[in-house]
């Protein structure tokens, strides 16, 4: 059996940078810390903790919780770097509609929808099973959706120093949805372009591609 490289959450770095195998490995401690919180929330709820249905729910919270921030152990350049090649294409390359589930840090509830991301290489394409990676690590954390979006932008900027990188994001959050101003239906966008991106004429095709159906 190979050595396994770990990192301090436990969570096993080869498999996860495969991307097929759940996570299903939590730091104890955590766990265990997490919970004893969640038992306190439910009673200051008004529940009853020890009722048959919320008796083992602070541990799932705990694990889910951990699950739901798992981006803070991935480092986006290192997904890159794992999967850099040199190559001579230099048109742009979009990856679109890539789920998004991530946490706003305000109210700790969830916002999801999807990214679309493109960069025009300069020298290096990267696996394009890589730029969902890079997606996971930043949203995979407590967020709010502007920052999420520029962190994905820097992180393929300065890595793979591409000629210009696009990123444009849409999600639904529940703090707005389920509480506040309860508007269901409404959808965030935000975007971030470097290089070649800033320029008109690059930045409408790539809009035009991400809008425009395969039928
Ligand atoms: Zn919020």
């Amino acid at each position: 059996m190979k050595n396994k490289e770990m990192n301090n959450n436990n969570i096993d770095l080869n498999e996860e940078l495969d991307g097929y195998v759940k996570i299903d490995q939590y730091n104890k401690v955590h766990v265990e810390r997490i919970a004893d919180h969640y038992v306190d929330i439910l009673e200051a709820l008004g529940e009853d903790p020890k009722r048959e249905g919320l008796i083992k729910t602070p541990e799932r919270v705990a694990k889910a919780l951990q699950y739901l921030t798992h981006g803070y152990d991935i480092d986006g350049a290192e997904v890159l770097r794992s999967a850099m090649f040199e190559e001579e294409y230099s048109q742009m390359v979009v990856v679109k509609d890539i789920e998004v589930y991530s946490m706003c840090e305000h109210h700790m509830l969830p916002f999801f929808g999807k990214a679309h991301i493109a960069y025009i290489p300069n020298g290096h394409i990267v696996g394009l099973s890589k730029i969902p990676r890079v997606v996971d690590a930043f949203a995979r954390r407590l967020q709010v959706q502007e920052r999420l979006t520029n962190e994905i932008r820097d992180c393929i900027q300065d890595t793979l120093k591409p000629a210009g990188v696009a990123v444009v994001i849409e999600c639904k959050h529940m703090c707005m949805a389920m509480r506040g101003v309860q508007k269901q239906n409404s959808v965030t966008t935000t975007s971030a372009f470097t290089g070649a991106f800033q320029n008109d004429v690059t930045r409408s095709e790539f809009l035009r591609l991400i809008t425009a159906s395969l039928d």
